[in-house]
């Protein structure tokens, strides 16, 4: 069955909260290297020695990114990881609104019961072909 939209809404919202929570872990994913670097860097005096601490900051950078994607983007992800779905042919675009078989009436591939249209009651014949 195709759902509905409040179905769709509910799904994207429960994304945006999954998104926002990948964010928060992200941040503080990012934040351990840091501190890591930090501590040992002041306790050996060697804070500024970018050579050896590279491996650390581009962990925490690459995490800060993620996390800033993640939150900054929650809503666009969340409509690309729920999609609408379309009522149209897989094969041939035609629209597939209110359609009584589950048997395209353009192109005549068959479909998955689930686009047809369960309202209108299956008690007509199919349309030749
Ligand atoms: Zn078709």
């Amino acid at each position: 069955m195709i759902p509905t939209t409040a179905e769709i809404m509910k799904r994207r919202h429960t994304a945006v909260m999954v998104l926002r929570m990948m964010s928060l872990l992200f941040l503080f994913a990012s934040a351990l290297p840091l501190l890591s670097w930090m501590l040992e860097g002041m306790s050996d005096a060697d804070l500024w020695d970018l050579d050896y601490y590279l491996g650390r900051i581009t962990i925490s950078v690459a995490a800060l990114a993620i996390a800033a994607v993640c939150r900054f983007f929650d809503r666009p992800l969340s409509r690309w990881i729920v999609p609408i779905p379309s009522p149209e042919c897989p094969s041939c675009g035609y629209s597939l609104e209110h359609l009584r078989h589950p048997r395209c009436p353009e192109c005549g591939i068959s479909l998955p019961g689930a686009l047809t249209d369960t309202e209108v009651p299956p008690d007509e014949p199919p349309p030749p072909r």
